[in-house]
């Protein structure tokens, strides 16, 4: 008997966290924060865990929207064990530090939330299990009916290092959670490997970009052509280009890239700034570029010339020495680096913000990255309008898989249920619509946070 309960990140790109009860072994698949929300709002639903066994916790990747509330978790289930790749366990000692960073200095938590140390981070990451990519894992919980094993097996998702899908292999029932996977190559990471997941009974599939049209997103190649063009035209202005990006993943992708478009004479050679712990992940990027699958494993990131945003004290200095500024977070939240530089780029005629990556519709990147030269915005929830006077424009850099690609995966792992997660419900009907025209004999479910499903 296997039964499917989402805690959290069943409608929205949030707090992804899926439970599993499998003859008794109890599965938890991420522990995602909602970085967007305040205190409990954030964290996955734990509450329902109670009166479950659990067992097991299997992160995907190294996002806060998969990995975030772990610490959380621990507190309140200190027994279960925890498996991620390695390159993810890395990851994680630099992010979940850097939260507690946040979360110490915020101290916004209330009813049932108590803020954690660096020392239970530390220990917490300590605990964290490694399971390397394509090797079968069998696990057992305690309560376990029966004596046949779960299998285990994490598969390159392509989404970022260390990032994985999930194949769970137990009495003829195969599930696949594909955590965030993408099908094609970024600059520095290479597409999902499927290898092996196939005949699938149950797949759980993100569907980010769902609703987006992709020939909104053009291709890697097309989009750098563009963003090469947009860039030189700020740069012999003498203005700076503000990049929010992701600490994880897209600041690495995007610093790859500059790099490449500067070596094939595309893009102007310019000066490269970058900032916090974005830095601190590109070296964990370089120490696994022969371990993992790669677009080149010869390009180090630290072999780029990059500027220390964090050591810039007058922001004059972008006029000075224009260049590229890549600065977390990617969705610019209140307090962020990118958020701090906002006020004097938004007042700069020859300097630009482009957005490249995801952003949720609440936040003030969106806002700034729907908005153009000239338009009055309100930037925060209760701030004052301000006059946008640089430049604006949007990238599509993805790192996710487009429409198209989901339902791929769909066509190769030919799973008989499908069940939709990690996505608007608009992205979520686009993705169910499209399996139900294709395959009619799919069961389709849309997840719903709290809603169990039996499989
Ligand atoms: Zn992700
Ligand atoms: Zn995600």
């Amino acid at each position: 008997m296997i039964k499917f309960l989402p805690l959290g990140g069943a409608d929205e790109i949030g707090a992804s966290c899926f439970y599993l009860n499998i003859s008794g072994t109890g599965i938890l698949l991420d522990c995602g924060i909602d970085p967007k929300k305040e205190g409990v709002d954030g964290i996955p639903n734990f509450d329902q865990l109670s009166d479950l066994p659990l067992d097991f916790v299997f992160i995907t990747h190294a996002h806060q929207d998969h990995i975030g509330s772990l610490p959380f978790l621990i507190q309140k289930f200190p027994h279960v064990i925890i498996y991620s790749t390695p390159q993810t366990k890395e990851i994680a000692d630099i992010t979940l530090h850097n939260a507690a960073n946040i979360l110490l200095e915020n101290q916004t938590l209330e009813n049932g939330m108590k803020i954690y140390t660096h020392e239970e981070i530390d220990l917490l990451v300590k605990s964290i299990r490694e399971l390397e990519y394509d090797t079968f894992l069998p696990v057992k919980g305690l309560r376990h009916e029966g004596s046949e094993e779960i299998k285990i097996l994490f598969k390159d998702a392509g989404h970022i290092l260390g990032s994985a899908g999930i194949l769970i292999e137990h009495s003829n029932h195969k599930i696949f959670y594909t955590g965030d996977i993408n099908l094609t190559d970024q600059s520095v990471m290479i597409h999902a490997d499927l290898k092996l997941v196939n005949k699938i009974d149950t797949l759980i599939l993100e569907t980010t970009y769902g609703a987006t049209d992709s020939s909104k997103l053009g291709t890697w190649e097309s989009e750098l052509k563009r963003f090469a063009k947009s860039v030189n035209n700020i740069l012999h202005k003498g203005g700076s280009v503000l990049i929010p990006v992701f600490a994880l993943g897209k600041t690495q992708e995007m610093l790859a890239s500059i790099h490449n478009l500067i070596q094939k004479r595309i893009l102007t050679d310019t000066h490269i700034y970058t900032g916090g712990i974005g830095r601190d992940i590109s070296k964990v990027y370089d120490a696994n570029r022969y371990l993992t699958r790669r677009k080149t494993s010869e390009l180090e990131l630290k072999e780029i010339p990059q500027i220390n945003l964090l050591e810039i004290q007058d922001y004059n200095e972008f006029k000075k020495n224009p260049g590229i500024v890549l600065a977390s977070s990617g969705m610019m939240l209140q307090g962020t680096t990118s958020f701090k530089l906002l006020n004097y780029w938004l007042q700069q005629e020859h300097f630009a913000i482009y957005g490249v990556g995801y952003m949720d519709p609440q936040t003030p990147g969106y806002r700034i990255i729907n908005s153009g030269k000239g338009d009055e915005i309100i930037v925060t929830e209760f701030g004052q309008p301000q006059k946008v006077k640089c430049n604006i424009d949007r990238f599509y850099f993805p790192s996710h898989s487009k429409r198209e690609d989901l339902i791929k995966i769909v066509t190769v792992v030919k799973p008989s249920r499908v069940i939709l997660v990690h996505g608007e419900p608009a992205a979520k009907n686009w993705v169910g619509q499209k399996i139900l025209e294709s395959a009619k004999h799919i069961k389709v479910n849309s997840a719903a946070n709290n809603d169990w499903i039996s499989l």
